[in-house]
């Protein structure tokens, strides 16, 4: 196994080389792992599904949106939209600089498009850093066909071969020291709040602290509004079964809180909806991990909650049935455990019936990747009471969509307050996202002949 001090290193020398290539040759270099991605795509998309359980349509899905990513964010080095992006007054210039060499964590949940060679990564390289890739154990196989693919881009484009290392942590100590070494200037991380919590706080305790960017967990909740709920329950239900079941549950925008009127139309839903998710096919969650988290979950719900229906939800392969909860307003505003995240399609509704108790939900509810209000122009008063709530937690706010599904655009805000990100002001989705990993310099009188 190769040495820490190695392999921060070696990542120090390759951004040092990668400083002394142009933008444009860079460029090329993404050209290049597109057409080697693609030559991979339908044996890797299989590969994947083997290791992950997730379906070949969500998993080409994934794929496209990682070709897509690297296209545009690649684009930045040749339109100039950071780095030469100077402004300037009469005697300012300001500049962007790549941070240096980075730790990347490969998500659980996105082999593609949040993996090897997925936005975190591309942002990193695109920002001119080098990375530390560290591969998620649950679909290393996948992991490594797109490193081997990155690999002859690398050499093809005569790129440094250190700009992308790609390792294993062979236990959590590793990965710790890796992300404490002092040539590392920032990290990336897609997972769960507990161990994001305790890694970002060892980047705050360095002598020399530096960011953490961690997607660490979000309910997502989604707030229908009377009048809307009175005429399109059932447009709502087809969206909401779609977005709570698609990918196994598996996303960081999964809808886990539904909060509905209490009325009769909420009872014909919930009738409705059990019938549906009780005849729904057994799944398989990611990795053992996630079942472990997913049945310390639901056992906790069991004991405290209502289940919607009287069907099984895990069998005896560990596969999953999506489930509902009932919960009242109050218990949710008592029970802090409900702020935690449950990966896997498992979510509750919250009933209310009247609006300040709607108000106590959304007051409640800690930082939010997305917050969906559900309303028609006669609950204009209740979406804009409800925004306010929301805003200052909240790194998407939908009107009538919902949340899963995350653009790749320059308008996209993907982050959140605590524990959605942990750094709220950045994004994780579009080509924001590679400002993460640059940092600005003001040149003040720079004289011509620089
Ligand atoms: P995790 O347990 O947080 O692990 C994430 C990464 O950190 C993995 O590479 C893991 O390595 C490593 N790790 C774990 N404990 C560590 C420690 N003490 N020190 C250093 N590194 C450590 O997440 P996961 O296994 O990918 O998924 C489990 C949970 O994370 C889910 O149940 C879900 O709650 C959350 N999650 C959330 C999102 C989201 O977008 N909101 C996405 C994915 C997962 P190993 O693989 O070797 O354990």
């Amino acid at each position: 196994m190769t040495s820490i001090d190695t392999i921060a290193y070696n990542a120090l020398g390759a951004f040092e080389e990668l400083q002394e290539i142009k933008p444009e040759e860079r460029y090329k270099f993404f050209e290049i792992l597109k057409i080697q991605l693609t030559l991979i795509q339908s044996f890797v998309i299989d590969l994947a599904q083997q290791e992950t359980g997730l379906m070949i349509d969500e998993l080409a899905a994934e794929y496209s949106r990682a070709l897509y990513q690297i296209e545009q964010y690649s684009q930045m080095l040749l339109d100039n939209s950071f780095g030469s992006d100077k402004k300037h007054s009469e005697n300012l210039l300001l500049e962007y600089h790549p941070i240096g060499p980075v730790v990347i964590f490969g998500a659980s949940n996105f082999p593609f498009a949040y993996s090897t060679v997925g936005g975190d990564v591309i942002s990193a390289l695109v920002a001119g850093c080098s990375v530390i890739f560290k591969a998620h154990e649950g679909h290393p196989k996948t992991s490594n066909c797109m490193y081997n693919a990155l690999k002859k881009a690398i050499t093809e484009a005569g790129m440094p071969s250190d700009i992308y290392q790609h390792v294993y942590a062979p236990d959590y100590q590793y990965a710790q020291n890796l992300i404490q070494h002092s040539i590392v200037k920032a990290v990336g991380f897609t997972g769960s709040q507990k161990v994001g919590r305790i890694l970002f706080d060892m980047c705050q305790k360095r002598p020399d602290p530096i960011p953490f960017f961690g997607e660490l967990g979000s309910l997502n909740p989604v707030y229908v509004l009377k009048n809307y709920w009175h005429d399109n329950e059932d447009i709502f239900r087809q969206q909401y079964i779609e977005s709570f079941t698609g990918r196994n549950g598996q996303v960081c925008t999964h809808p886990s809180i539904l909060c509905l009127p209490e009325n009769a139309k909420t009872a014909y839903f919930i009738k409705n909806i059990t019938c549906y998710l009780e005849k729904y096919s057994f799944r398989k969650l990611l990795t053992d991990n996630i079942v472990k988290q997913f049945k310390k979950g639901y056992a906790y719900l069991c004991d405290h909650y209502q289940k919607i229906g009287d069907y099984q939800v895990i069998n005896d392969k560990n596969y999953v049935k999506p489930t509902l909860f009932l919960i009242s307003y109050q218990e949710f505003i008592h029970d802090k455990n409900l702020q935690d995240e449950i990966f896997g399609p498992i979510g509750f509704i919250i009933k209310y019936d009247n609006y300040d108790a709607l108000h106590d939900i959304a007051k409640c509810v800690s930082g939010q990747l997305t917050s969906s209000i559900f309303g028609s122009k006669d609950d204009y008063h209740s979406i804009m009471n409800i925004e306010k709530i929301v805003r200052h937690k909240t790194g998407r706010i939908i009107f009538n969509q919902m949340p899963t599904g995350v653009q790749v655009h320059d308008a996209m805000q993907h982050g959140g307050s605590y524990p959605a990100s942990t750094c709220p002001h950045f994004t994780a989705v579009g080509r924001r996202a590679v400002f993460r990993f640059v940092y600005p310099t003001a040149y003040q009188n720079k004289p011509a002949f620089l």
